[in-house]
C-alpha cells in the first residue's frame, strides 16, 4: 500500500510509551478490541498476565502528558524523514490513522455532519484508560468513554505472528476497525447496542459479535473510500492481506489456536468467516450505510 504523502500529524497523538503502569488486566466500561477473547485465553493457556499483578493504578497524570507531548514531537521529527513511515511501526500506525480520519472526516461532511477526532494512544505493558487500568494483552482497543484508540505497538506485532495476520495492510485493518468503533460511539450506535445488551443479557455475546462485525465493515469502507479519495493506494495483494487478517480474528481461530474449545455461544467478535464477509461488505458498498444497523 502506498500513501498519498510522508507526513504524519501527531496532533491527535498521545505517545505513552515508557510511563507505563503494570500488567493489570482489569478493563471494562465497554473497552471494545480487535480480539475480544484474547484476555481470557492468554491468561488461561499462556499464563500471561495474572490479576492483581504489577503496580496499583497509577496512571500517568500532568507530568505523563508532558512526557507525551515531547514524545509526540520527538516522533513527528523522525517519521517525516523519508521512508520512515514504511520503515517504523510506529510511524505506519499513525499515518494510517491520520487516513482513516480523513477519510471519515470527509464522509461525515457529505451526510452533514461532524466527525469528532479520536485519539491514538501509544503504550507499553500497561495503561489507565477511561475504561479502567489495561495491559498488553487485550489487544488494541478502544475506549468509548475517553475515545481513544489504545496500542502497543510490540505486543500488536506478537499478535500479528501469533494470528498469522502479519503484513502492513492488516494492520491497517486492526486500525480502522478500531476507529470503526469511534463510529459507533460518536453517532450512538455503541450506546444503543450497550442498551439493548442491559435490556435483555441473554443476547449479550450475539450484540457484540453485531458490533465488532459492523467495525470490520467499516474498516472495508475506510479501504475503499480512501482508495477512491487518492489517499492511499490499495493493491489487490493489500486485499488479500486485510481479508487474512480479518479471518484470523476471528473468534473460532483464536479458540481453536489457543487449544480451546470451539464454542459460537461465547464469541464476541464473530467468526473467520463472518468478520471477513463483513470488512468484504464495506469494502464493495463503500458507504457507511451498506454496514446495517445495530443492533438489529
Ligand atoms: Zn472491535
Amino acid at each position: 500500500m502506498r500513501f498519498d504523502d510522508q507526513s504524519v500529524d501527531t496532533s491527535q497523538l498521545e505517545d505513552r510509551r515508557g510511563v507505563g503502569t503494570g500488567g493489570r488486566i482489569a478493563l471494562g466500561g465497554g473497552a471494545t478490541g480487535i480480539v475480544g477473547v484474547i484476555i481470557y485465553l492468554l491468561v488461561t493457556f499462556l499464563g500471561g498476565g495474572g490479576t492483581g499483578e504489577g503496580l496499583p493504578g497509577a496512571g500517568p497524570g500532568a507530568g505523563g502528558s508532558e512526557a507525551g507531548a515531547s514524545a509526540a514531537a520527538d516522533l513527528a521529527a523522525r517519521c517525516n524523514t523519508s521512508g520512515a513511515i514504511d520503515q517504523y511501526d510506529d510511524c505506519f500506525v499513525l499515518k494510517v490513522f491520520n487516513e482513516v480520519n480523513e477519510v471519515w472526516t470527509a464522509d461525515f461532511q457529505r451526510g452533514g455532519q461532524d466527525y469528532t477526532l479520536p485519539t491514538l494512544v501509544y503504550f507499553e505493558e500497561g495503561v489507565s484508560t477511561g475504561c479502567g487500568q489495561a495491559s498488553s494483552q487485550v489487544g488494541p482497543f478502544y475506549c468509548p468513554p475517553d475515545q481513544k484508540v489504545y496500542i502497543d505497538l510490540g505486543f500488536l506485532r506478537e499478535l500479528q505472528n501469533q494470528f498469522g495476520a502479519q503484513g502492513r495492510y492488516a494492520q491497517a485493518y486492526i486500525v480502522a476497525h478500531e476507529v470503526g468503533h469511534h463510529i459507533q460511539t460518536i453517532t450512538g450506535t455503541e450506546a444503543r447496542m450497550r442498551q439493548g445488551q442491559q435490556a435483555d443479557p441473554s443476547r449479550e455475546n450475539e450484540l457484540s459479535v453485531q458490533l465488532e462485525l459492523q467495525a470490520d465493515c467499516y474498516a472495508g469502507v475506510w479501504s475503499t473510500l480512501a482508495n477512491k479519495a487518492g489517499n492511499v493506494s490499495v493493491s489487490q495483494a493489500d486485499l488479500d492481506e486485510a481479508l487474512r487478517a480479518a479471518q484470523a480474528v476471528g473468534d473460532d481461530r483464536i479458540q481453536a489456536s489457543a487449544g480451546a474449545r470451539v464454542d459460537p455461544e461465547t464469541w464476541t467478535h464473530g467468526s473467520a468467516e463472518q468478520r471477513k464477509a463483513a470488512f468484504l461488505t464495506g469494502y464493495q458498498g463503500a458507504t457507511q450505510a451498506s454496514c446495517g444497523t445495530v443492533p438489529h
